[in-house]
Order: C-alpha cells, then structure tokens, then sequence
C-alpha cells in the first residue's frame, strides 16, 4: 500500500465561484503537509478554476460519462473532466446509485473510461443501514467491489495508487454516525482481500480510503486504524479549517 495517506474532499453539489478562496486556504495550508496526498472534487462548474489556482492539491471530478462524447444532456465525459484540469474521478458514490439508479456494471464502465482518459479513479461501495442491520455489509460490500472496480487489464498500465476504492457505509454519510473503528478494520481487510483476488500484486498499491462523518475529532482514530489509507470527506471539506484539521491528523506539518 502506498505509504502516504490520501486525504480527499467531495464538495458534492456544493460551492460557487465564492468559494474558490476557501479552496486557495485548503491548498496553502495542503503545502505545509507533503506527507499527505490531498485533493478536492469540487462540482463540475469550478474545477477549472480550481484547478488553475491550486499548487499543493489534486482537482477532481465527482462522476463522468462512458462516453467520451455524443447526445447525452448534461453530462460530462472522462476527457472533458481532463481537458479542464482534472486529474481523477469518483464513481459510485452511492448519491450516484441512489439518485441515479447507477447499478455496479455502470461503474465499472466509468472507472474504465476515466482510466482511458488518464484519470486516476476512486471507486465507491458501502452497504445500507438495512444491509448492516441484516449482517450482510460485508457480502455486499465485497460483491459491489467485485463488480465495479475496473479490469485487471484496463488497469494493467495503471501507476500505483491511481486507483482506489472508498468505503463509505451509507447510513454514515452526512448523518453525524461513525462507523466504528473495529467494523472499518474488518471491513478493510474484506475490502482488501477482493483487490488482491481481482488484480493479485497489482492491487497492492490500490489504497482503501473511509469515508461517512469524518471530522477533525475523529479523523485521527479512523485513519490510524488498520487498512485505512485516507478518507473521502464531504461535509468537512467545505471549510478550511475542518478539513485542514483531518489533513493535519494524517500527516505531520513541515517546518519552513
Ligand atoms: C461523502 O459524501 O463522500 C461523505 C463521506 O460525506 P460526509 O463526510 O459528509 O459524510
């Protein structure tokens, strides 16, 4: 697994061009930790912007297309995410699977399509409240990375950790409730043990980050525990301070 933790904000649909100051304070302060990888997925609108103006952090997308191009209003294609700064993608967020019936085929097929585009990607997969309460996270967990992460052969190219999975259960999104730490250490290792069953050795350098609730309390605990390789954050990336905070709890600050 890569050693540097990856520390990624999803600004969801969330941010006008007001925003883009509280971004430029994320990326100074991203500067004062180059042990962390971070990055922000702002919506469509900003990532130029964004992506212009930072220094220390990565610029995202949240979703694309399969297409590259073609008759499909209002959406957005992997080359077009790359054209205007991008230099990777969320798929799966499971808004995306509610809010758009995205089933894990699709997925897949957006993973691939950004990695054609020169995308690095970040899967996502997490059970429901239902799910966990009916003991069936981990089975439907494992079948949804199964299923949605890209071939080993769309991958083969693939520099280490361009691509990686989050796990972010769907009841701890937004809601405040945090996964325990126990439960995302299994679920990691379940997580893990699929990779390495779809890619072998090649999955070693494909980070499992956590995602649901993260904040600058409890940051620290999640992304010291076993497996954990970063965190995808929404709600506490929209501020500078809260997400510097998590920033600051997986990496140590450099002195000038
Ligand atoms: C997310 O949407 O990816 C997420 C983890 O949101 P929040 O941190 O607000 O729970």
């Amino acid at each position: 697994m890569p050693a540097s933790p990856y520390i990624v904000g999803n600004w969801k649909m969330n941010g006008t061009r007001a925003m883009l100051a509280e971004a430029r304070a994320i990326d100074r302060a991203a500067a004062r930790y180059p042990g962390v990888q971070v990055a922000l997925a702002p919506p469509f609108t900003l990532i130029q912007s964004f992506a212009e103006a930072a220094q220390a952090i990565a610029t995202g997308g949240q979703d694309c297309h399969v297409a590259a191009k073609g008759a499909h209003t209002g959406d957005i294609s992997a080359p077009m995410l790359a054209d205007c700064g991008a230099t990777f993608v969320i798929v799966g967020h499971s808004e995306r699977r509610k809010d758009h019936g995205e089933n894990d085929s699709l997925v897949k097929a957006k993973a691939e399509a950004a990695i054609d585009a020169g995308l690095g990607v970040i899967v996502c997969v997490g059970e429901t409240l239902e799910e966990r309460d009916a003991g069936k996270a981990e089975a439907v967990v494992s079948k949804q990375v199964d299923k949605s992460l890209p071939s080993a052969e769309a991958i083969a190219e693939l520099a280490p950790g361009r691509i990686s999975v989050a796990y972010e259960p769907v009841w701890a999104i937004g809601t405040g409730r945090v996964a325990e730490v126990e439960d995302v250490i299994a679920m990691h290792a379940a997580i893990r043990a699929r990779i390495t069953a779809a890619y072998g050795d090649k999955g070693d350098g494909v980070r499992i980050l956590y995602g649901g609730s993260v904040n600058a309390e409890n940051a620290a605990a999640l992304l010291a525990a076993e497996g954990v390789g970063g965190a995808l954050v929404g709600g506490a990336s929209l501020a500078a301070e809260s997400f510097v905070a998590i920033i600051a709890a997986a990496g140590t600050e450099s002195v000038a």
